[in-house]
């Protein structure tokens, strides 16, 4: 997942992002981990989103409970920028 190419964020918005994300407004709760390569888990988040993390990622992480969820992020950048 990378918007990089299309979309453009003004900078005030991203900081406002970064600042959210610091405070944890993204976190969801992790729902199910199951194990999608040798090399990634799934994790479904209670947002429904999903995600795919590097096992030793997880590992380093102590096998978190909650993950911030890039999808939630990008859709309040689409729609604050779309105000
Ligand atoms: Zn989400």
């Amino acid at each position: 997942m990378n918007n990089r190419e299309t979309h453009k964020w003004p900078p005030a918005l991203i900081e406002r992002a970064r600042t959210m994300r610091e405070a944890g407004e993204f976190n969801r709760a992790v729902q199910t981990r199951v194990a999608d390569d040798m090399n990634f888990d799934r994790l479904t988040l209670e947002c429904g989103h999903e995600s795919l993390l590097l096992v030793s990622l997880l590992e380093l992480m102590k096998d978190p409970k909650t993950f911030t969820c890039q999808d939630c992020i990008d859709k309040w950048l689409e729609h604050e920028a779309s105000l």
